[in-house]
């Protein structure tokens, strides 16, 4: 059999069953350890199974496609996975003898290294880059070891073998990422159809409900204020008038909480001074942390954004106290209020317990809350609602047991003291 379709054989066997997995994961929407579990299974499969399978040359030397489920591991897959990975092609390879082996263990070392300090770049790209980069990585890897083979061990190489592993290695991992990411892709698309549904469910919900509900309480809390300044009550009894009254407040406050998704946008527009925001957030939150134990810092620029004072309120708030549930023992929360060309950015950095990919992904899902009886699901909820609403965007980047930080970022609009003198100079 000729090298090129030895190597294609190989390939549809790695696409095989690597796409089978892929497909597997999805349709279960697995918890991360389960994933990675899965992930590093099927990758150990197709390391063995290329490396079983390999192309002999004349020259006695074996080439197979182990880099592309290698790069695969390294790029996708957590640390201790393409450790292992590592660990298992060295351990395959080794059996063939340390003066036949020594070359490719070493260069898998080098590439090991060379993956993993990539990854975290390489994460944040998008689709078309991670094609091109993995591409380029794989071009690289192959062409190296090709060229150490030929000119280390001398071995003869025709043009064909050359270039057929070469060119199958990149094809193929430029296939596996383009497949993984639009497969990936499709399924957050799908997540977030799913979401906006619920949204829509709990907005009409709320919609209904708190109009139905608010206007039988606002006629009783009138009463219990009649009743409260009646000289016919003694004192004592009015104390539980009062707290009758409190309670019916805080009931209005989280129907006006649900209402938020009723109404399309906020009513009265403005010019926010996000420093003065902030600081009025700051200061309301000011107890909460002192119980516990988190200790505030805050770096704020003045600049000005649209939007509703009182709903952008709700947003920090929102947040702050988010960040501070999150450090149950104590921590450091950090506020930042920055300028970055025509954006204004507000970043909420925490060092709690943090969040994993899925807890990420469920963020702002109505209802989705760790806190059993303590958390309702929807402050997460009503912060995504307003911020969409300012036409802001929200990024979130997480690590279990770090910490979190959540950057909002606004369209910033000119001062009103700009304004004015813009006004004037026209006048
Ligand atoms: P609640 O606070 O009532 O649980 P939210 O909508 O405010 O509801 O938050 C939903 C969930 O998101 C929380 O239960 C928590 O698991 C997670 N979460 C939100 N902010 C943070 C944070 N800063 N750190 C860790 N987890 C967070
Ligand atoms: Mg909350």
């Amino acid at each position: 059999m000729t090298s090129t379709s030895h190597f294609l054989i190989n390939l549809i066997g790695i696409l095989l069953l690597l796409l089978i997995v892929q497909f597997w994961l999805n349709r279960l929407h697995q918890n991360p350890f389960v994933t990675e579990i899965v992930m590093g299974l099927s990758l150990s499969a197709t390391v063995v199974l290329c490396m079983l399978y390999p192309f002999h040359t004349n020259g006695g030397v074996i080439f197979n496609l182990r880099f592309i489920p290698f790069v695969l591991g390294c790029l996708y897959s957590h640390k201790i996975t393409s450790m292992w990975l590592t660990f298992l092609i060295i351990c395959l390879r080794l059996m063939h003898g340390l003066e036949a082996s020594w070359f490719s263990c070493v260069s898998l070392l080098i590439f090991f290294l060379i993956t993993t300090k990539l990854k975290p770049f390489y994460t944040n790209l998008s689709m078309t880059k991670k094609i091109i980069i993995s591409g380029i990585l794989m071009l690289f890897m192959s062409t190296w070891i090709i060229v150490g083979v030929k000119f280390l061990f001398h071995v003869p190489i025709t043009i064909e073998l050359f270039f057929s592993y070469i060119l199958i290695q990149s094809f193929g991992i430029l296939l596996i990422v383009y497949i993984m990411e639009s497969n990936k892709e499709k399924q957050s698309l799908l997540y977030k159809i799913i979401r906006m549904e619920k949204v829509e469910v709990v907005s009409h919900l709320a919609a209904s409900i708190s109009h139905e509900v608010r206007n039988p309480l606002t006629t009783t809390r009138g009463f219990l204020q009649l009743l409260n300044e009646s000289k016919a009550i003694p004192k004592a009894e009015k104390g539980y008038l009062t707290v009758a009254i409190q309670e019916l407040d805080q009931a209005e406050r989280i129907i006006r909480d649900y209402l938020t998704f009723a109404k399309p946008a906020p009513e009265e527009i403005e010019s926010l001074n996000l420093k003065k925001e902030i600081e009025r957030a700051i200061n309301i939150i000011v107890p909460l942390a002192n119980m516990n134990i988190v200790e505030l810092s805050s770096e704020l620029e003045s600049c000005y954004i649209k939007g509703n004072a009182g709903l952008f309120q709700q947003v920090l708030v929102n947040l702050l106290k988010n960040a501070i549930e999150a450090m149950p023992s104590g921590g450091t929360l950090s506020i930042l209020g920055s300028v970055e060309k025509t954006l204004a950015k507000v970043t909420i950095a925490d060092n709690g317990v943090g969040m994993n990919d899925l807890q990420r992904n469920r963020l702002g899902e109505p209802y989705f809350s760790t806190k059993e009886i303590r958390g309702t699901g929807l402050g997460m909820m009503v912060v995504f609602r307003i911020v969409e609403s300012m036409n802001g965007s929200i990024n979130v980047e997480s690590e279990l047991g770090k910490g979190t930080r959540i950057t909002l970022t606004f369209p910033l609009t000119p001062s009103v003291e700009k304004s004015n003198s813009y006004i004037r100079i026209l006048n």
